[in-house]
């Protein structure tokens, strides 16, 4: 490699390094989106100065690549990120094992490359057909339910250890190549067995996982070529997937083996059975009124504000309460919505100054001296039973405590579940009223019918 390539991978991997620290804060989060973006690109100019007898090839990839990401990045909604994230991971892990596999073939390496390469292409083709089972599962091509059968983990163990196994071969006998079809293809079948028995509900937690497993095909991937970069960038992808889907499970009480072994999702139909029950409803002018009245707000927003993309109409009714002395906090729980900082990302457009945007341990102490919670499209990220029921599916897993606020309003649809499935007691309480009608459309009434202040 020219010694200029090599500096210019240094300063891109810096830049990668930059870019995550400064994605971190929402604040500085625009900067780590550029700072990634100039470090991808500096790295591919370094790869072309590197390899300038075929060039061609790059800038032909690079055109075929870019012809089909940014037109989904533009068509696909904010709500459907998670699987696009599914998808990307899809074709990054599939480019890392085909680039495996070439290598292999043309040179059949020995030693420390070959186990390099054993990881890579393992990694990778499990990763791709993982991947877009995932992306399937949350596009609901796929049955989102968990499919199982008798003896399904060791059926998937022995699978795993004969790929395995096989790769410990190809180490040791790289001249084996009528192997290597049999390992790609148990890795292929490994990645969409590993899937299946896992709830759509848990899909988000594997895509994180799904994300560091490419990223660590990635970085073998840098080992077997001798590309710095690469190692950098996919211990990178890797360890931060990784920290990513550690975070979730905490948010959500689960446990890592639970979320891949523990078919979560597959009892929540029989919760559904709910009976009939007393709630309390109101209409928009109602809800203008009691808001008027407080003197302290908090907004809960959830996954309903994301669909029904009000969060230009909620910048609007802080805004109409602060101009009249009230005190608007947002209160930000770590799952909310269907991808990490989903709440973060969407409140952020509406430009929501991000000193009112609360984390959940620091403001579930304020919910017992505000007068009222408002939630707008958020379930169970707000569901009692989480605290209080031993049985409930969501048990254990930290929520804003919601219940104690002096009063509650909820904007939804209807008296319908959230994504766990499950009937959430906050609806029933006295204190609470329902809002029934899209968050979008409900705020704009609640806006229409707080009077207009003059001055
Ligand atoms: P949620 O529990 O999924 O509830 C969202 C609510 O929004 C629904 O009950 C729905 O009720 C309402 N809604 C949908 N469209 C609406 C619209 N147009 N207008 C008004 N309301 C609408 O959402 P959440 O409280 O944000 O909780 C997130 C869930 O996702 C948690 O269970 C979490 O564990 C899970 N999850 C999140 C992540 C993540 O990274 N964020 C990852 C994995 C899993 P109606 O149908 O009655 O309107």
């Amino acid at each position: 490699m020219n010694s200029f390539t090599n500096y210019v991978y240094i300063l891109s991997g810096a830049l990668f390094i930059l870019s995550l620290k400064w994605m971190n804060t929402p604040v500085t989060a625009r900067r780590g989106v550029k700072a990634g973006e100039l470090g991808m690109v500096l790295a591919i100019a370094g790869t072309l100065l590197n390899h300038h007898n075929h060039w061609e090839w790059i800038l032909g990839a690079f055109l075929i690549g870019s012809a089909v990401g940014v037109p989904i990045a533009y068509l696909m909604p904010m709500t459907a990120v998670p699987q696009r994230t599914a998808l990307s991971h899809a074709c990054g892990a599939l480019a890392a094992a085909v680039v495996g596999t070439a290598e292999y073939y043309q040179r059949q390496p020995h030693g420390f490359v070959m186990v390099a390469l054993v990881l890579e292409t393992l990694l990778g083709y499990l990763t791709f057909t993982g991947s877009l089972m995932a992306m399937g599962k949350l596009q609901e091509v796929l049955p989102q339910r968990p499919l199982t059968y008798r003896n399904q983990n060791l059926i998937n163990f022995l699978l795993f250890a004969v790929a395995a196994g096989i790769g410990v071969r190809l180490i040791f006998v790289p001249s084996d190549t009528f192997l290597f079809p049999i390992f790609a293809g148990l890795a292929l079948v490994f990645g969409v067995l590993l899937i299946i028995p896992i709830g759509g509900a848990d899909m988000p937690t594997v895509i994180a996982l799904l994300n560091s497993y490419a990223g660590l095909s990635a970085c073998a991937m840098g080992f077997a070529l001798d590309n710095h970069l690469l190692v950098i960038a996919g211990a990178l992808d890797g360890s931060s997937g990784l920290i990513l889907s550690i975070i979730m499970c905490k948010a959500m009480n689960r446990s890592f083996t639970n979320v891949l072994f523990g078919a979560f999702g597959q009892v929540q139909a029989a919760a559904l059975a709910h009976e009939q029950r007393h709630y309390r409803s109101a209409s928009a002018e109602e809800a203008a009124s009691i808001l008027e009245a407080a003197s302290s707000v908090i907004v809960v927003p959830g996954y309903g504000l994301a669909v029904a993309q009000a969060q230009h109409k909620i910048r609007e009714l802080s805004d109409s309460l602060a101009a009249r002395g009230i005190d608007v906090k947002f209160a930000i729980h770590p799952v909310a919505g269907r991808m990490p900082g989903h709440m973060n990302v969407l409140l952020a457009e509406a430009e929501i100054p991000y000193d009112k945007l609360v984390e959940m341990d620091e403001i579930n102490g304020e919910f017992a001296q505000c007068d009222v919670a408002l939630v707008i499209g958020a379930n169970d990220v707000t569901n009692p039973a989480a605290r209080t029921d031993k049985s409930s599916p969501i048990f254990g897993m930290p929520i804003l405590d919601v219940d104690r606020a002096r009063s509650v309003m909820v904007i939804k649809r209807s008296m319908n579940p959230g994504f766990a499935g499950i009937d959430n007691e906050l609806y029933y309480m006295d204190k609470t009223l329902m809002l029934f009608g899209d968050a979008k459309a409900f705020v704009a009434e609640i806006l229409k019918d707080l009077p207009i202040r003059v001055g």
